[in-house]
């Protein structure tokens, strides 16, 4: 969970390395480092914090070369300090690595290495590549084969870069993102597109058990066992402009606010993908629909959907869980995998699983290059354009709203989805911004406990607003079954909490009504998310009214992403990037 960058150009390299790094930085970012080949020998300049820190005390931008490799860090292995930061080197230092992943087997590598007279300046598993490469390289002098023997030897999953003191990169990737970008007179190696998208569009998305070696000559790519590769280059699709942050403070808040037309994105499909993509689940027996954290969150209401309209059996399964309910899947099994980036670690494993025990797999995804994209059976993507913020916003909306889409076609319009009907009752919820800000200081301040409570379709909400308070403004926040308060967490309810009850007027209202009593009479403080007013709420976010009530889900999460943005504000927590978290979780 961090991101990698090598690039080998005719100009310094430098600038664009930190340039990159700052694209990338949702994507981990506890500490950051750049390596450099200048006059045949490589300097390292690392530190703890973020890219514009770092880069402002070791002026990482003005470091000479022409080839260069950097890195933003999630510690997995080593504490956050400046030693354990990548690159790392080897002994003689002629050669630096940047990794992103884990390496399971790195003590045994280590120890090995260790009584080979490496010498080991960090507690990360990262550094044991850059030992390998060195051990292996210094024999043949053989860039290929040293790479082919040290990836034989690595367990777990990794994507690195390896820069040379001859001036060739290298990469390699196992289950971790990796995408080469090419210009006329540059070369990157990346783990997002966003890594080079403003300086080329033309990408060759490397496959698992890829590498590619980069020097002057150009890119040749081959497989862990030195077979040669072709790979066709991609024209990358999104405009860059997506990625700034344009007259919004955060990119949450953008983000946040797009939805009014990624709602709509996500549910313009190629008509024969949909069609593919629906006759399988029509075809298929058995349906797991799995996903983690926000994804999950869709697979829920998917599953609850599906089963209520298209008769069918619909299970959720946490990714993460996957492994543990396999027992059900055969062929007549279809998978349902959704991933804002495809690349969420316990997704794509739970998909191999599900491969291997003959399920067919479906895929919704926003990075249409992703790696789930590509190894699914079929894969939709939600079209919304790059998600920086770390915590999901139109990423869920444009997922739920293309489950949506897809079980009403499948059900003969039973749902009654209707995209436009949805973006113009959003922008009226985003209308209330001022005043969601307005509740947040005069609700909030002192408060350490929230609860939501939902019903049906409102409950997967409730989890999906108690993410966004947690991971936003780091308060403890849990959603809630309403009907489960009575079995346990009414005990919680007191003056101190305070709690969203989730109550349009649907046929969950009468009931969500009388949890909000039970919750009222032990003093707990309510604010009532609904279309109509009620004495009990002590503050009320009135959401429009929807004449089709199943889509009231896309437009209560609404407030609740808003609550919580200025939530984390009003905590000084910088809402793009919460602590301890990165937006692509690809480690397990
Ligand atoms: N496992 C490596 C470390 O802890 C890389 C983590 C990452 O992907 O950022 O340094």
């Amino acid at each position: 969970m961090c991101s990698i960058i090598g690039i080998l150009s005719k100009d310094i390299v430098a600038p664009a390395l930190v340039e990159s790094l700052k694209r990338m930085e949702y994507r981990g970012y506890d500490s950051v480092g750049i390596a450099t080949l200048s006059t045949n020998k490589i300097s390292v300049r690392k530190g703890i914090g973020k890219v514009g820190q770092v880069n402002s005390s070791l002026n990482l931008a003005g470091m000479e070369g022409f080839v260069g490799i950097g890195h933003t860090r999630w510690a997995t292995h080593g504490g956050v300090t400046e030693y354990n930061a990548h690159p790392h080197s080897c002994c003689t230092n002629n050669i630096a690595v940047v990794h992103n992943g884990i390496i399971e087997n790195y003590l045994s590598l280590k120890e090995e290495l260790v009584k080979k007279g490496h010498i080991f300046r960090s507690e990360t598993d990262s550094e044991v590549i850059a030992h390998l490469l060195e051990e292996y390289y210094n024999t043949g002098k053989d860039i290929k084969r040293a790479m082919m023997e040290t990836v034989n030897q690595l367990e777990g999953s990794y994507a690195f870069v390896a820069m040379f003191a001859n001036g060739t990169l290298s990469c390699a990737r196992l289950d971790e993102p990796l995408v080469i970008g090419i210009s006329d007179n540059t070369y990157y190696a990346s783990s997002d597109v966003l890594g080079f998208l403003q300086y080329t569009d033309q990408a060759i998305f490397l496959d698992n058990r890829d590498m590619a070696i980069i020097d002057k000559a150009g890119v040749s790519i081959v497989n862990f066992s030195g077979e040669p590769g072709t790979r066709s280059i991609t024209k990358v699709a999104w405009e860059l402009a997506d990625a700034n942050k344009g007259e919004f403070a955060h990119y949450t808040i953008k983000e946040i606010f797009e939805q009014r037309i990624s709602v709509k994105a996500a549910t313009y499909q190629d008509e024969h993908k949909i069609k593919t993509f629906c006759d399988s689940i029509v075809s298929a027996n058995n349906i797991l629909v799995t996903g983690s954290g926000s994804s999950y969150h869709t697979s829920l209401i998917i599953s609850m959907m599906g089963s209520r309209f298209l008769k069918k059996r619909f299970e959720p399964v946490m990714a993460s869980e996957f492994q543990y309910n396999m027992d059900s899947i055969d062929k007549d099994t279809v998978i349902m995998a959704i991933s804002q980036s495809g690349e969420t670690a316990d997704v794509l494993s739970a998909t191999k699983l599900a491969r291997e025990a003959g399920a067919k797999i479906l895929s919704i995804v926003n990075v249409q290059t992703s790696s789930l994209a590509r190894t699914a059976d079929v894969s939709l993507s939600i079209k919304s354009g790059p998600e920086i913020g770390v915590a999901a916003t139109k990423s869920f909306t444009g997922q739920v709203s293309l489950a949506y889409a897809i079980l009403d076609r499948i059900s003969g319009g039973k749902i009654g989805f209707d995209r436009e009907v949805i973006s113009d009752k959003i922008s009226k919820m985003l209308a209330q911004q001022e005043s969601i800000e307005r509740l947040v200081n005069i609700t909030m301040p002192k408060v350490n406990d929230i609860y939501l409570l939902g019903r049906s379709i409102h409950f997967p909400i409730a989890l999906e607003g108690a993410l966004k308070m947690k991971e936003l403004a780091y308060v403890h926040a849990e959603g809630i079954a309403a009907g489960e308060l009575k079995h346990g967490p009414l005990a919680l309810m007191d003056k101190n909490a305070v709690v969203f009850v989730l109550n349009p007027d649907d046929r969950t209202y009468s009931d969500m009504l009388s949890s909000a009593y039970q919750v009222k009479a032990r003093g707990a403080k309510i604010i009532g998310i609904s279309n109509v007013p009620n004495d009990i709420y002590d503050a009320m976010i009135e959401i429009p009214k929807i004449d089709n009530d199943l889509l009231y889900p896309l437009i209560e999460i609404i407030p609740l992403q808003l609550f919580s943005y200025y939530l984390a504000l009003q905590n000084n927590a910088n809402p793009d990037f919460p602590r301890n978290l990165a937006k692509s979780v690809t480690v397990r």
